[in-house]
Parts: C-alpha cells; structure tokens; sequence
C-alpha cells in the first residue's frame, strides 16, 4: 500500500475528471556539505482537485507545501511521481511544452510586493501574461481584458499608468490576484495570499478571492499555516507534515480531526471567545518541525505527538481511509 492514498472523496468521481492529479510525487533536494543529505521535502504525496474545488493545504512552515505547490507548477522539476493536469501528464514536459499549460495554471504569492516587478507598470505587468501566452487578437484587446479585470479586483484605470510602490500592501495583493486571473486559469495556487497583510485587509482579499472563484469556476489550492482560514474557505483540506500528507477531509469536518497534528494545529488557533480563549490551558505543539534532512524514524511526528506508542518509533503509519477521511497514525 501506498504512504499516501487518495481517498474516494467528495466532489467529482476521482482523477479521471480532475482538473489535477498527483500520484505519488516526490521533490527531493541534494544538500552539499559534510557528506552529502538529502532533503524529502515531498515525500510520496497523492491526491486530486476536482474543476472548481477548493482545496486547502494546511501545515506549519517547513513542512513542504510550498515546495509541492512548485512542483506541481512545474516551478522545480520532480524527483519522482506523477503529475497530471486537465488528463495530460506534465511531469516532464521540457519549458517549451509546458507553455500551453502555462496559462491555465496561475499562482498567488505570499509577498505581494516583492511578487511584483518594481520596474514595470501595472499595464505592463498584467500585459505580460496576456502576450506571453498569446491571448487576445491585438493590444487593443489585451489591453482591454487588462482594464476589465483591473476594475474587478477594485483598483480604478488610472492605475494601469503606475508603479507597484505606489500602492499598498493589500493593492498590490489586488494586482497579483489580477494578474493571476487575467489569463482565465483552471487551477491558481494561492501560497499564504492573505499572511503578509494586515488583519483589517485580509477578508477583504478572501471574499475578493472566493468571488472570483464563483465567477471564473476555477479551482484554488489554498496554502495556508492558519486552519482558522482554510476552514473558512476549502471545501477539502489536506495537512501535511515533514513532506507528506497525515490527513485529509472536508473543510466542514476539519473541526473533527483524528490526526494528533491536526489537532495540535487546531488548538494554535485563537479563540473568538475570550472565555474559551481562556480555557486553553495547554500548550498548542510540542517543539519544533525537524529537519527533513534527517527526519525522526517511524512516524516522523513522535518525538512531538501526546498519544506516541512504541510502535510510532518505528513503523511510519500508512494512509487509511475511514470514510471519506484520510488518516495517516497507527491509533486508527
Ligand atoms: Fe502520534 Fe503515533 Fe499517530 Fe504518529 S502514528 S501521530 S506518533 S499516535
């Protein structure tokens, strides 16, 4: 049995009408130095995205979303595995034939300013995909499209003229959301969109987000530390830990996770009401994420997990499904 295992979720029938599909896919990196490390930052991860869905991936920093979402872009080349996009198999496809894909999968970063080329216009930066992958009949028509989707994320016409420093942190978030949306994509990975923005400005860009998502229909791989978010908005959620994923479940059922780390991440999230708030008495996780260069044998989460058995020291857990929930721990 595979480490990790695509449940018979959901919404849609499973990967032959995904708009994606991951089979196993593993991105490791070569660390030099005092002999030579390697580093599973994914490690064996499986699952799908149906047209539309919106799929949560959750987990602390280090734990390898970021890095999957790049390698699903194709931003890194994949170490092993298999990638499938809208039923074609992109794994390996050279930068030349990766280019028809190019525009129907788009991503959102964290950083908005420093997402954005401070040496362009916002014309030119909404332009540039619009030309890169040939849409539009003329300039006159791209320019158009640029201005149309300009207005939907909010920012006025005028703004075509200026430079991303002169604008706020939340209007460049705006811009990168257009530019992501202006070529009609079928799949954005939004890595962290909201985590750099004030809390005044981050449901503004989730509603703004979630708009065009009903709009446009496509679907968003949602990347996020903080499950008060993803629970808001995925219809699945997937946590990962140390380069795989340990659960996966329907964004309404978060609130019922098996996974200890689920659960751990669960409690970091701060109460609204000030009473319960209080009532949290003990502490949200135990250390640290390890080091995927040397990550602790068996189940890679013991050395951190409040319910290890001797069995967690030495046996990594395989993927269950208990109906409709994929759980990665040997209590189940
Ligand atoms: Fe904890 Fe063991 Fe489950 Fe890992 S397998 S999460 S150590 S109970």
């Amino acid at each position: 049995m595979p480490a990790q295992n695509e449940a018979p979720l959901l919404r849609g029938s499973g990967p032959a009408s995904a708009i994606l599909s991951v089979n196993m896919l593993k991105q490791y990196f070569y660390r030099k130095g005092s002999g030579d490390t390697v580093v599973k930052a994914v490690d064996g991860v499986s699952f799908s995205v149906q047209p539309g869905e919106i799929l949560g991936l959750a987990g602390e920093s280090g734990c390898g979303k970021s890095t999957l979402a790049r390698s699903i872009l194709r931003i890194y080349e994949p170490t092993g595995g298999q990638i499938f996009f809208e039923g074609n198999d992109i794994t390996h496809l050279s930068r030349r034939e990766m280019r028809p894909y190019r525009k129907r999968m788009q991503m959102i970063f964290q950083d908005p300013l420093s997402s954005l080329d401070p040496r362009m216009t916002i014309r030119d930066i909404l332009m540039e995909p619009l030309t890169g992958n040939g849409i539009g009949g003329s300039n006159g028509e791209r320019l158009l499209r640029a201005e149309a989707i300009l207005e939907q994320v909010g920012l006025p016409r005028d703004a075509l003229g200026r430079y991303p420093r002169e604008f706020s942190g939340g209007q460049c978030q705006r811009i990168g959301v257009a530019r992501a949306l202006v070529t009609n994509p079928g799949l954005v990975v939004c890595d962290e969109p909201v985590s750099a923005l004030d809390l005044s400005i981050r449901s503004q860009i989730i509603n703004l987000l979630l708009d065009f998502q009903k709009e446009l229909g496509c679907a968003y791989i949602f990347i996020t530390h903080d499950l008060s978010v993803v629970r808001l908005v995925s219809d699945r959620v997937a946590v990962m830990y140390l380069g795989r994923i340990v659960e996966l479940c329907p964004g309404a059922e978060i609130s019922g996770a098996l996974h200890p780390y689920t659960q751990t991440l669960l409690e970091a999230v701060p109460a609204q009401n000030p009473r319960l708030a209080r009532q949290k008495s003990r502490p949200p996780v135990i250390g640290e994420v390890p080091d995927p260069a040397s990550p602790p044998e068996g189940c890679s989460f013991h050395p951190r997990c409040r319910r290890a058995m001797p069995v967690c020291e030495k046996t990594p857990p395989q993927a269950k499904d208990l109906g409709g929930r994929l759980v990665c721990c040997h209590l189940y």
